[in-house]
């Protein structure tokens, strides 16, 4: 088939793709992909994972040991850096032996502080590039401190891989973006490359350009997309692969924006809007501030009639007129509904510290 001519070339090219199978399932699977892919991106990084952490046993664990030299072979051939998910010391020598040019620290892994200790400790004085995914739950200290202690290890390529967090409660996501999470660990660490995997995101291909649009927008400096040449066959992940036929139209249909505006009349006007919303944020605190001076006044009042703090018909009456003036004023009733409870913490907070001065 003809490949699609939509794509912006120089902007894909610009962000980092690794793009590959789940697994490493055979020579001939790794190599069929892998062709398909480097036709149109040379430059990707082809994954593939050789030992496959499965939740529950009985299930393909990888090809192991055996699968390296067909990596090996896939970068001779077609000339794509190839990458493989690392969990133990054996597995980095066995990698080195090998060639591979990427690693990766899997999800299951970065949870686990002893396990990146050793890895870490097998790649000191190893020029390699290393990817960190996030860990199963939304602990951001836990990743970063997975990224320190790979980075401690003389390790400069450092790259962390947002896959999202596992939830006990059903979503539409395998595992939910929580893209605020990002945006915090970007506050942290701001000069940190961070790529999504959108496949471990998404859970199937449906929600696959939804996701990938939400990352892009959020400035993330690449794709991982778990990629087959024939999907359906998967021994991993078949319900959230993609073909490299389809992974070209994906990326082909997204869109790469500017992170900064170039043309001077429209920055200008943004400019003027900033400082509109900055004027608009500090009446916003003064009023709060003001309501918490309220919030004073009337826990010396609880204070002096030995009254309890909350009180949920005052509780409820707030939420209420909140959410109907909400409404009319257009905005987002789970928006002003968490705003609230964040004010509503905030006051009783405050009461507290007043009416249990002496405790
Ligand atoms: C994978 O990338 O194939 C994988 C196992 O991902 P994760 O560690 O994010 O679950
Ligand atoms: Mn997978």
């Amino acid at each position: 088939m003809q490949a699609p001519t939509l794509l912006p070339t120089s902007q894909v090219t610009a962000k980092k793709l690794v793009v590959g199978p789940c697994s490493a399932e055979s020579w001939e699977q790794l190599l069929q992909t892998a062709y398909q892919i480097a036709a149109n991106y040379p430059h990707a990084i082809f994954r593939a994972g050789v030992w496959k952490p499965r939740t529950v046993p009985g299930l393909f664990e990888g090809a192991g040991t055996d699968a390296l030299p067909w990596l090996a072979d896939v970068k001779k051939q077609t000339g794509l850096l190839v990458a493989t998910e690392v969990a133990t010391a054996k597995h980095v020598e066995k990698v080195l032996e090998y060639g591979i040019d990427v690693v990766w620290v899997g999800a299951r892994t970065t949870v686990n502080p002893f396990f990146v200790q050793e890895i870490a400790q097998a790649l000191k004085g190893v020029k390699i590039p290393v990817l960190v995914k996030n860990p199963l739950h939304p602990d951001l200290k836990l990743w970063l401190g997975a990224i320190e202690r790979i980075k401690k290890s003389g390790i400069d390529d450092i790259t962390a891989v947002h896959r999202g967090f596992y939830t006990y409660e059903k979503t539409a996501y395998r595992n939910t973006p929580r893209w605020e999470l990002l945006l915090e660990l970007k506050l942290l660490q701001p000069d940190l490359q961070v790529i999504c995997d959108i496949s471990h995101i998404a859970g199937n291909t449906v929600l696959l350009a939804q996701v990938a649009q939400q990352g892009l927008d959020l400035n993330v400096d690449g794709l991982m997309v778990e990629t087959h040449f024939n999907p359906q066959q998967a021994k991993s992940d078949a319900q959230q692969q993609i073909t490299p036929e389809q992974l070209h139209l994906l990326l082909s249909t997204l869109k790469y924006r500017q992170p900064h505006f170039k043309d001077v009349t429209l920055k200008n006007a943004l400019q003027q809007l900033r400082l509109q919303i900055d004027g608009i944020d500090a009446e916003i605190l003064k009023l709060l501030s003001q309501r918490m001076e309220l919030v004073t006044d009337i826990a010396a009042l609880k204070d002096a009639a030995q009254v309890s703090i909350f009180q949920i018909e005052r509780w409820r009456s707030i939420l209420d007129q909140a959410l109907v003036q909400a409404d009319t004023l257009g905005l987002h009733a789970d928006f002003v509904k968490n705003l609230f409870i964040q004010i509503h913490d905030e006051s009783i907070r405050i009461q507290s510290a007043i009416l249990n001065k002496n405790c």
